[in-house]
């Protein structure tokens, strides 16, 4: 019996355990609930587990044979912010939280990969089953890294999945190269000084210096960038005044920043500074910027893209293997992992979904047909990657 059928036969059981979680949504570091199942499960299996790692996350370490090579496989376990509107059984349990991200089954797929490497144990190395925290926002990958994961569970390489509405199930994406975007944030006041707004000559105007730097910053990615490296720099909030006789004394900007290089982000950051100064000197108003750096570009190696296009082929056919798909202008925390060691973030199909539901969406819900599918892919990556001595 093939890996993918064996897990078939406990689908039912299996897309329980993601309802379930579905139903508790827990926030980003408040995954309690949630990190005890998964390391009640993973003990249930004979698996060894570290608690507590970065906060709320779980450590799982499978060993099969004497090898001395190890990887890792990473879900996510937190939820959203936001209210559910799907009305089925399963829906969340906890007001204002919400699985809108698919988290839930990504927990579930490598739970069930967990079950079949602890059961055949058919490879020779260590498999580190990283059960992360706080994906949404708040980097929970980048606290397990500060609390040790890699010294603590040394592995040459560490994986990701995530669902992907739109894709039809049974399909995958593996880019090699950039999967995701980095997601930086710039806060930007202009203090100028207020005037009777029909004085203007009395004062300087932050509102028209904002207006013009706004302009201005579009610029970033149309004159400034390489044509061929994509970017997004986006104002979404501007605020200023409160009376229609007024002049304000201060205008504030906020933005995102997206970008599939480290390059391309510290140019963006040095355009958006120099622009700050320039068009504050232009209109005589001392404008002040902060860029907080968020999530890194999530940018897969090439060797290990490879070895998950192939070990996704394999399962589902080299034609539902997208090479070539478009990365996308989100962010994802995974980054962090791969700052640190060579891997691969695939996207695995999740279905059309209802009406063309997306991530994040109210109405959104994991394709629970997809588990086998996503857990076989784990399994046959550790048997690939760690492959028994012949
Ligand atoms: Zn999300
Ligand atoms: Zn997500």
């Amino acid at each position: 019996m093939s890996v993918i059928e064996s897990i078939r036969r406990d689908h039912a059981r299996l897309a329980g355990i993601r309802r379930d979680i579905h139903a508790h949504p827990e926030l980003a570091f408040k995954e309690h609930r949630t990190a005890e199942l998964v390391a009640g499960h993973l003990e249930a299996l004979g698996i060894e587990v570290h608690r507590g790692i970065g906060r709320t996350g779980v450590v799982g370490v499978v060993r099969g044979g004497r090898g001395l090579r190890a990887i890792g496989l990473r879900a996510d376990m937190d939820a959203l912010p936001m209210q559910e509107r799907n009305t089925f059984a399963h829906q969340s349990r906890h007001s204002g939280c919400m699985h809108a991200c698919g988290h839930d089954g990504h927990t579930t797929m490598l739970l069930a990969a967990a079950e079949v490497l602890a059961r055949e144990r058919n490879f020779d190395g260590t498999v580190y089953l990283v059960f992360q925290p706080a994906e949404e926002g708040e980097a929970g990958a980048r606290a397990m890294i500060e609390d040790g994961l890699f010294e603590r569970f040394p592995m040459a390489s560490i994986y990701g999945m995530h669902n992907w509405p739109g894709m039809p199930a049974g399909r995958f994406a593996v880019h090699s190269g950039p999967a995701m975007a980095s997601a930086d944030r710039f806060d930007i006041e202009v203090l100028g000084n207020g005037a009777h707004a029909a004085m203007p000559h009395l004062g300087n105007d932050p509102v028209v210096a904002a207006a013009a730097l706004v302009q201005a910053i579009q610029t970033i990615t149309s004159r400034t960038l390489d044509p061929l490296d994509a970017a997004v720099v986006s104002t979404t909030m501007f605020h200023a005044g409160e009376a229609y006789n007024v002049i304000p004394d201060r205008a504030s900007l906020s933005g995102t920043v997206r970008a599939f290089s480290a390059t391309v982000q510290s140019r963006v950051e040095a355009r958006l500074a120099a622009l700050c100064r320039g068009i504050g000197e232009a209109y005589e108003v001392r404008i002040d910027m902060t860029y907080q750096r968020g999530y890194p570009p999530t940018v897969n190696t090439a060797g290990e893209a490879a070895v998950c296009a192939r070990v996704a082929a394999e399962l589902v056919g080299a034609e539902n293997v997208e090479l070539d798909a478009r990365p996308s202008m989100g962010a994802e925390d995974f980054a962090f992992f791969l700052e640190r060691r060579p891997g691969c973030y695939v996207w695995i199909g999740n279905g059309p979904g209802e009406g063309g539901c997306t991530l994040h969406n109210p109405h959104y819900d994991f394709n629970d047909d997809i588990i086998p599918v996503g857990a076989a892919y784990w399994v046959r990556l550790v048997e690939t990657q760690l492959n028994l001595p012949s």
